[in-house]
């Protein structure tokens, strides 16, 4: 083991416990490769079971000690806005590894983390704020009080596409309330995790409240299961597909342990004839091309009124057709590849079920021409012409391909939007506040924004998924419930 004065500076990882540098305990490694060209980017520990097992004890010895889950919630938050200023102070290292992991462009690496900085800084103020309720008017001979402690020892499992974003979100909150952790990053994209676990040691975070194991694809799963079943963990946050997420679920009811899903989505993005349309059509195209369309609340349904449909698609091809493809470190490419080979083939299938389907407006492949031939590169994608009813309408792709329908009027457009088993995220695009709110609060969705996609800055609001797209909510004071008990103190006066 080596201490965390004497990390490694190549980009041959270790796994983090107890506060402690490691191997795998079977001594077996993995390497992630670039999408961009294959190069070996970085290689991990292969963490298996026993490491998992070992990860879990540190952190429910460490919650079970108590010094840490009861410290003063100005110390946390202290650690909290050290770890911001130090995210800022690594931001370079941290958006290369996301850079080269995820392949996505470097200036919106470089925006997930500042981002993230900021999520800490939510958390710390959070953490100031932690109070309970008092009841001493509701009978004259008892007091009753109730008070909020930290869940326990906390499972994060994450996914690639926002690895540091999303890993932060349960972070941020776990270390408010006063809870210990076991994170298991995606096999793609150990890499923000594990430098996360350097900079909240530097924070002073103490040893064994956030600990790292980092697996292979197969042994991910296994270590994910372990983690959503162990009956020392008290709480799971998770983030990644629905089909994982329920597998998560599923283990999860070995010990009644408190979960918290984000899962995946088939947004709806709707757009009102009297809408500004080349904010609504730039607004379509972040929706769906930001981190080459592998975002969980992509906006890959576009619904367009019928009158003016065809004005609105061929803005939007023309602008998809600006889109630069190339190596994600090249401050001119402003779309990088796919995550990994298989969801190169899965969104392919896609390609070929969409030309079934409905009519192809642009893209519709594989991108190949020069340097992108070695790596995972897919055209932007529309299809025109879309029904509801079909697999790519209805189905989540994550890639850059969008599904573009019609609609006449606004009840006919909310039935057709809601109806999926999705409800992550949505956004209407009008003029009108009647029409705006009218369609908001009858879409079944955790967030929609109008006149905006992806977000309009307010970044505390409550982030989760109605229906399949998940359970429970993220950032905003939920975010913060999430990781706490309530417990009811009742005082009979004598
Ligand atoms: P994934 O479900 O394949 O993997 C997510 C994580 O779960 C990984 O760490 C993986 O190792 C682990 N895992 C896989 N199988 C598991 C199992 N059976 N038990 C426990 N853990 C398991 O997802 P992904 O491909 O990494 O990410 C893409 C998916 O994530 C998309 O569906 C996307 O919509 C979703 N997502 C949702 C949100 C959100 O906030 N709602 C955000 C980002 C991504």
């Amino acid at each position: 083991m080596t201490s965390v004065v004497d990390r490694p500076k190549t980009r041959a990882y270790q796994q983090f416990i107890d506060g402690r540098w490691a191997d795998a305990a079977s001594g077996e490694t993995f390497s992630r490769t670039s999408p961009f060209d294959g190069s070996v980017v970085a290689t991990y520990p292969n963490s298996g079971i026993e490491d998992a097992q070992r990860a879990i004890q540190v952190a429910r010895r460490v919650f079970d000690d108590g010094t840490w889950a009861t410290s003063p919630a100005v110390d946390r938050a202290a650690i909290l806005r050290k770890a911001s200023d130090l995210l800022v102070a690594n931001a370079d290292e941290l958006a290369d590894s996301l850079t080269a992991e995820v392949g996505k462009p470097r200036a919106m690496a470089m925006g997930e983390v500042m981002a993230t900085a900021d999520v800490y800084q939510l958390f710390a103020a959070k953490a100031l704020d932690l109070k309970g309720e008092s009841m001493t008017q509701q009978i004259p001979d008892a007091v009753g009080l109730v008070i909020h402690e930290p869940v326990g020892v906390v499972g994060i499992i994450t996914p690639w596409n926002f690895p540091l974003l999303l890993l932060s979100w349960k972070v941020g909150p776990a270390i408010a309330a006063g809870c210990t952790m076991v994170a298991k990053p995606s096999h793609y994209t150990p890499g923000s995790t594990l430098i996360l676990a350097r900079i909240l040691a530097e924070a002073g975070l103490p040893d064994g409240v956030f600990n790292v194991v980092t697996s292979e694809t197969d042994n991910g799963a296994l270590v994910g299961q372990h983690l959503a079943s162990s009956e020392l963990v008290d709480k799971i946050a998770f983030t990644g597909s629905t089909a994982s997420g329920k597998a998560v679920m599923r283990a999860a009811a070995n010990n009644v342990k408190k979960i918290s899903l984000e899962l995946g989505g088939k947004s709806p993005n709707i757009v009102f004839p009297d809408a500004q349309i080349d904010a609504a059509v730039a607004g379509a195209f972040f929706g769906i091309y930001l981190n080459s369309g592998q975002v969980c609340q992509a906006g890959s349904r576009l619904l367009v009124s019928n009158r003016v449909k065809d004005e609105f698609v061929t803005k939007l091809a023309g602008m998809s057709s600006m889109l630069k493809m190339g190596n994600p470190m090249d401050p001119e490419t402003t779309m990088g590849p796919v995550i990994n080979e298989s969801q190169l083939k899965k969104i392919e299938g896609y390609l070929d079920r969409g030309k079934q389907e409905a009519k192809l407006l642009t893209g519709g492949s594989r991108a190949t021409e020069g340097d992108l031939a070695k790596g995972l590169f897919v055209q932007p994608t529309i299809f025109d012409n879309v029904t509801n009813t079909t697999t790519i309408a209805r189905e989540e792709i994550f890639g850059p391909v969008l599904s573009v329908l019609s609609f006449d009027d606004v009840d006919d457009v909310i039935r057709t939007a809601n109806d999926t088993m999705y409800g992550l995220a949505a956004a209407v695009w009008t003029k009108d506040i009647n029409v705006a709110l009218k369609v908001a609060k009858g879409l079944r969705a955790g967030t929609v924004w109008v006149n905006a996609y992806h977000g309009t800055g307010l970044y505390n609001m409550p982030y989760g998924g109605y229906k399949q797209s998940g359970l429970g909510r993220e950032l905003g004071s939920s975010g913060l419930e999430e990781f706490m008990e309530t417990k009811a103190i009742q005082i009979k006066l004598g």
